[in-house]
């Protein structure tokens, strides 16, 4: 049969109490409920006749054990009420806690551990009937919880104060318990006699044992039939385990120390401890897949603010030598027109390059978007060289203004190489415009030279070389970096959106300095077209 899964609100925390039980979970879940199911079967018949007889650390050890394993998931229970607010959790968590608590009397009645009649003067019936009420009350608390769990949404919140629920439910439960403590022992006399002796159980004892494992698996029916959480999963192995304690410490054998008794009492040491293991296991993984969440989503935010910044300087950076184009070529069509005779053909070159600059400013915003947006590149087989033209045809008019002279070389048979042509462009146009900009602010020889040449066959390398200032050391470590410049009105994105644009190519972007003559050469590597064949362009020399 298939099982509801719980659907977890957004705004409500994942706890082990709502979240649903994985695959593995269950598997795991079965497989300690069917080994407690092996142990028994061993135990059962092995056991019932060895008689080991008392050993006296057995019980205080036994009981503290169990006494610290209840409290300990009582306080993660009571830890997760404080959550969820829970009506179920709070009936579960009380319910361990009364557990842990009635093991407190359990010891201090029982004959011979800290005095010969137990501490508090109790005859022979209060220590069993001590351990009926504990082994009752467990599932009568599991019943509780599966049975508020299941009430209407709006009756299952708790609406008082989670504190002062707690601290009640603390208080009430020791209530009870001494109540209960200072009725059995008081009433030993007239308790219905569940032993013959100190040793052996009668048959009324038999009678009730199995009234326990019944009541257990009217709680484990309840259990499998509104199981929906983690939470749920893991009360069934206790119940069960907590059923098969009751059957190894009555039936096998019926009397105090046999080897069934100790077997029942260690598997429910076990069993506990096993349990509270796997709550602490469960609660600490959810924790760490909360975290591993939570940090994702941090990065995941940050890097989003990243990508915005980055995206609005590029766009900022990029869109400006276009635009200043936009702005020179419209001026000097206006120059022409402003004369006294217009000179029509110089006004229709001018808005050519308007129009040009323009679909370039316009290809730009589209590249920057791509290049934020995974698998919105549009690789293809290029000329280098011929990106090479473009780029510095983009730049001629501000290479004439400068008067720098242009020299482009290539190697003869220059494989293809595969690129985004304008994103290429992008790359050249940056080196080229950085390049004039560092010679325009320095006197002497300007010359740009620009050499496309294979490198070790699967990559081509281009590289831009200028007379310019140069970089100095300190500089050449953070040019790359986003922000960095030593323009007035630089943005310092250039460089570090060319390194990024290159890495996406699968290539390398790195600069060297030429000590001789001061200037710097910046590089970069492009893959070959594995399916191209060489470039027929040979080597060029241009001059502006
Ligand atoms: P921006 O051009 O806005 O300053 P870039 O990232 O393109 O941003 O360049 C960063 C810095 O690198 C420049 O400010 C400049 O100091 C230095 N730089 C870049 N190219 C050169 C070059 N060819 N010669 C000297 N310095 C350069």
């Amino acid at each position: 049969m298939m099982k509801p899964v719980v659907i977890v609100p957004e705004d409500q925390p994942l706890t082990l109490a709502n979240l649903s039980p994985s695959p593995s979970q269950r598997r795991l879940a079965l497989a300690v409920a069917l080994s407690f199911l092996g142990v028994l079967l061993v135990s059962a018949g092995t056991l019932s006749n060895i008689q080991l007889g008392r050993i006296d650390a057995f019980v205080p050890a036994y009981g503290t054990a169990i006494f610290v394993n209840d409290l300990i998931t009582a306080v993660l229970l009571f830890n997760q009420f404080a959550i969820l607010r829970s009506r179920s959790l709070l009936a579960i968590s009380t319910g361990y806690l009364v557990t842990a608590l009635m093991v407190i009397p359990w010891m201090l009645t029982f004959p011979g551990l800290l005095t010969p009649d137990g501490l508090l003067g109790a005859g022979l019936q209060s220590t069993h009937w001590l351990y009926v009420l504990q082994y009752a009350s467990f599932p009568t608390f599991v019943i509780a919880y599966v049975l508020l769990k299941d009430t209407d949404p709006p009756k299952q919140s708790w609406d008082g104060s989670v504190g002062t629920t707690i601290v009640s439910s603390v208080l009430m439960s020791a209530a009870v318990v001494c109540s209960v403590t200072v009725v059995v022992t008081a009433g030993d006399a007239y308790l219905p006699r569940v032993s013959i002796d100190p040793v052996r159980f009668s048959t009324l004892w038999l009678y009730l044992a199995g009234c326990l494992i019944l009541w257990n698996a009217v709680a484990l029916i309840l259990l499998w039939i509104r199981q929906s959480s983690v939470l749920d999963l893991w009360l069934m192995v206790v119940v069960c385990a907590c059923a098969i304690e009751i059957y190894l410490v009555s039936f096998p054998d019926p009397a105090r120390f046999s080897g069934s008794w100790y077997a029942g009492r260690i598997f429910g040491f076990v069993s506990s401890i096993l349990v509270l293991f796997v709550l602490l296991h469960e609660i600490t993984t959810l924790y760490a897949q909360l975290l591993h969440a939570v940090l994702a989503q941090r990065r995941e935010r940050d890097a989003r603010l990243v990508t915005g910044d980055a995206v609005s300087a590029s766009i900022a950076h990029e869109v400006k030598q276009p635009l200043t184009a936009i702005i020179a070529s419209a001026n000097a069509g206006l120059n022409w027109l402003d004369r006294v005779e217009p000179d029509l053909d110089g006004v229709r070159k001018a808005f050519g390059r308007v129009v040009a600059a323009g679909h370039r400013a316009d290809a730009v915003i589209e590249n920057i978007r791509a290049q934020y947006r995974m698998g919105a590149r549009t690789r293809a087989s290029l000329d280098i060289d011929d990106v090479i033209q473009e780029a510095l045809s983009v730049v001629r008019d501000k290479l004439q203004a400068y008067q720098i002279a242009v020299q482009a070389r290539s190697d003869e048979r220059l494989p293809r190489v595969m690129g985004e042509r304008i994103q290429l462009q992008q790359v050249l146009v940056n080196l080229i415009t950085n390049a004039i900009d560092a010679m325009a602010a320095k006197n002497g020889e300007r010359r740009l030279s620009i050499k496309s040449e294979a490198r070790q066959s699967r990559y081509v390398m281009v590289s831009v070389e200028d007379t310019g200032k140069g970089l100095d050391r300190d500089a050449v470590d953070r040019i790359f970096n986003p922000m960095f410049t030593t323009k007035t009105h630089g943005m310092g994105m250039g460089l570090s959106i060319c390194r990024s644009i290159i890495e996406a190519h699968e290539g390398r972007l790195w600069v060297t300095v030429d000590t001789s003559r001061g200037g710097a050469i910046f590089h970069f590597t492009v893959p070959v077209d594995p399916d191209g064949s060489a470039s027929s362009i040979a080597a060029s020399a241009a001059s502006a």
